[in-house]
């Protein structure tokens, strides 16, 4: 009954703290593979979020045999908008299958407040932490955390609604002395449906440039991998792959990464990468990025989709960044969905007006 919802929840639309830290582990993103073998339960998070600096392909693609997967096609989009009645059912449903678990998030530090999501909207938080609760957030938020609606609020404010309606989860969270972890998002049930997107509030509300560009990275890794229009999860090899398999699956012909690698990661730059789909050594990164000042930094030249993330924050904002990065920004107008994006930022004057940059290549 949940996969039914959760394939709802996906059809029917359709960093790290610091300010402080380098530009290159501020866009921190951990889209893993579920554990098939330990999650029996369909209802129960398979993913634990790991701390840390994680990359979005940063997957363990052997542990998960073949024969082990249940697969669930995705459905063609409903276009209708849930009911009332059809949202708190659902969100019950989640509850109970504890897809509200501040433990998806701890790692990171203490867990501020919890929203579903549905179909774009954010819903009443279905957590929140508590004072004297045990881990106490400095701020304490007994409703709500004003820091993490801004934070969506601030991303939501010029996406289309069709590129937010796949995050199903929210969470902020105060980082934990040793985290630097801005924001990431994961994947929390056995199809890659199911995204929880993360972020660190203290951060957020002491810089919401970077902020902003954060969320916009992120935001990437769920629209980039919607399983079935964008990637295809039930490949489980590269061998199985005739496009880029980034650990989680295989790329469709049209989707936006395949789109991307085929333009700006030839065959001879691919061939460094590992064949898994996880990421390379920051050596290898740093490497591509002193040889090629079309990145906007060494964060983006350690994977084809952290150069897009990256790069497409920069297009989003209008973020001065080397003449040799013009290509790639040109790759956005062709996709009136990321036009639109633009425009909106434009349009409240968020572009081009913010402090914040990229450390460059080259
Ligand atoms: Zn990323």
């Amino acid at each position: 009954m949940l996969a039914i919802s959760l394939v709802l929840l996906v059809a029917c639309a359709s960093g790290d703290p610091g300010v402080t830290a380098s530009r290159s582990d501020r866009f921190t993103t951990a889209i893993e593979e579920p554990d098939f073998e330990e999650s029996t339960d369909p209802t129960a998070p398979a993913l634990d979020v790991d701390e840390g600096r994680q990359s979005s392909v940063e997957t363990d693609g052997s542990s998960a045999p073949e024969d082990s997967i249940e697969e669930t096609p995705v459905s063609t989009p409903v276009e209708m908008p849930l009911t009332q009645e059809e949202v708190d059912d659902l969100i019950a449903e989640l509850t109970e299958g504890g897809f509200c678990d501040p433990d998806d998030v701890r790692d990171e530090g203490i867990v501020t407040a919890m929203h579903f999501v549905v179909q774009g909207e954010l819903q009443s938080p279905c957590y929140v932490d508590q004072p004297n609760d045990g881990d106490d957030v400095a701020d304490v938020v007994v409703d709500d955390d004003p820091r993490l609606i801004e934070a969506w609020d601030s991303l939501t404010a010029i996406t289309p609604n069709e590129l937010v309606s796949d995050v199903s989860l929210l969470a902020g969270y105060e980082p934990c002395s040793a985290c630097n972890t801005l924001a990431f998002v994961t994947v929390l049930d056995e199809d890659s449906t199911f995204f929880l997107l993360a972020v660190d509030v203290v951060s957020g509300a002491a810089d919401p440039d970077e902020l902003r560009l954060t969320m916009m990275h992120e935001l990437t890794h769920v629209f980039a991998q919607k399983p079935g229009e964008q990637l295809d999860v039930s490949v489980r090899s590269p061998n199985n792959c005739d496009t880029f398999f980034n650990g989680g699956g295989c790329f469709a012909e049209d989707s936006y990464v395949w789109a991307w690698i085929q333009e700006f990661w030839p065959s001879e730059i691919r061939d460094t990468l590992p064949a898994d789909g996880s990421v390379g050594t920051d050596a290898e990164a740093n490497e591509r990025c002193d040889a090629d000042a079309g990145y906007t930094g060494s964060y983006a030249a350690v994977h084809p989709e952290e150069d897009f993330a990256e790069t497409f924050s920069a297009y989003v904002y209008d973020v001065e960044v080397d003449p040799a990065l013009t290509a790639k920004l040109e790759f956005f107008d062709r996709y009136p969905e990321f036009v639109s994006i633009r425009e909106s930022a434009r349009a409240l004057g968020l572009a081009g007006n913010t402090e914040a940059n990229f450390e460059g290549c080259g």
